[in-house]
């Protein structure tokens, strides 16, 4: 197969202006991202400008073609770079500035007399530096770090980072061992090279908003918008998937709250008032909750919990715990002061209340009826079996 080293320039800056145009064109979908993608974006069609000025290089005077089209593609590479540190919230503006300075004054400084060294393996050096650290800022990402596509991201800035390592390190000893027949050959496959580069990058960049934006998409159809806790349909998907995975003979116990009186809460104090309840409510059983307990707000004022390892004993003393919390926390928040605010608590043990999750919430709710017969304000285990089916 024969390549021309020109017609791989061309498509180089076709395709990085294509993927500048769909990554403009892919902000309005994601404008969380909106920004880091109009410097992606800045970022493609300056390596696209950086490519034209490498076409007509040796036509300008002096060392002047190949400095310029060295300093404006590794521009390019750093801007593409504070795209992806701007994801993680960081900038390397100073350590840029300082590279590109250093870089020009190395052109000026080795002049025409090295001129070939420097364009055919010198240049390369800020190239696969500025592509590391853009693999290890994808890499070391913490907001990235649950993203699938990450790891597309890392291999294709990583591989090309190794690419210009190799081009720096290796090429001048293939040089000295095969001649100059080994340039000609290194410059159409860094040119290939860099076609693939220029169109599995910018859609490596994309398939990393896309995921961020459904993950986020995601978290939000789980979560309860005013409490931050899970919603009613997340605690019954990941909930039965606990129950279904516990080891046998580990206990789980499951816990359902239903604030006291709220709609007197609402009517004396307000709505407003009413929210805020809701959620020093989710703050005190957030703050007593271990790290793999399952909280969910599964109703206006109702709220339940599962707790993985946990017996019925254990989660009455976890409940009265939140519930006296809950307590406090109104009470000092100074603002309601005469809002009494309580909680009636039913537990329910698995697997003798109920196999699965649907039958041990069932349970729990005949115990929090108790509860609230017996003057609200109180926590209740459920009864056993044979008796709640007798009553
Ligand atoms: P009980 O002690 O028997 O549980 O009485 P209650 O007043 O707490 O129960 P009831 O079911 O009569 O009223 C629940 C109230 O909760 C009615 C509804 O307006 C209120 N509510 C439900 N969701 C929200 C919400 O998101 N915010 C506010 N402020 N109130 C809510
Ligand atoms: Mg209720
Ligand atoms: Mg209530």
């Amino acid at each position: 197969m024969h390549f021309d080293l020109l017609t791989l320039y061309y498509l180089a800056i076709g395709t990085l202006l294509l993927s500048a145009a769909l990554t403009l064109w892919d902000r309005q979908a994601h404008p969380q991202r909106g920004r880091e993608l109009r410097i992606a974006a800045i970022g493609y069609v300056v390596l696209a400008a950086g490519c034209v000025l490498a076409t007509s290089r040796n036509d300008l005077p002096y060392v002047s073609g190949a400095l310029l089209s060295n300093v404006v593609l590794t521009s390019g590479y750093l801007v593409v770079l504070h795209a992806v540190a701007q994801m993680n919230g960081r900038s390397h503006r100073i350590a840029s500035l300082a590279l590109i300075l250093g870089l020009a004054a190395t052109w000026a400084v080795a002049g025409a007399g090295w001129k070939d060294h420097m364009w055919n393996h010198v240049s390369a050096v800020p190239i696969a530096l500025v592509s590391a650290m853009t693999a290890l800022e994808v890499r070391n990402s913490r907001p990235l770090q649950t993203l699938r596509s990450r790891h597309i991201f890392v291999a294709v800035s990583a591989g090309h980072a190794l690419f210009y390592a190799a081009r720096a390190c290796i090429l001048p000893l293939c040089v000295a061992q095969f001649g100059p027949e080994a340039l000609a050959i290194a410059a159409k496959a860094t040119m290939y090279e860099g076609v693939l580069y220029s169109v599995g990058l910018p859609m490596a960049l994309l398939g990393l908003v896309r995921e961020e934006a459904h993950e986020r998409v995601l978290g939000a159809s789980r979560t309860d918008y005013l409490t931050g806790l899970a919603n009613r349909r997340w605690f019954f998907e990941q909930g039965g998937r606990i129950i279904r995975d516990a080891p046998a003979g580990q206990p789980i116990s499951l816990l359902a709250f239903d604030l006291d009186h709220f709609k007197s809460i609402n009517d004396t104090f307000g709505h407003a008032a009413g929210d805020e309840v809701l959620r020093l409510f989710a703050q005190a059983v957030q703050a007593r909750a271990g790290a793999d307990t399952l909280l969910a707000r599964i109703g206006g004022e109702e709220f339940a919990a599962l707790l993985p390892g946990c017996g019925g004993q254990h989660a009455m003393v976890a409940g009265q715990a939140i519930a006296r919390a809950f307590k406090a926390a109104v009470a000092g928040d100074g603002r309601y002061g005469r809002l009494n605010a309580t909680v009636s608590i039913g537990v329910s043990e698995h697997p003798f209340d109920g196999a699965d999750l649907g039958r041990l919430l069932s349970a729990a709710d005949r115990a929090l009826y108790t509860a609230k017969a017996r003057g609200r304000d109180r926590i209740e285990l459920a009864p056993p079996l044979e008796l709640a089916v007798a009553c």
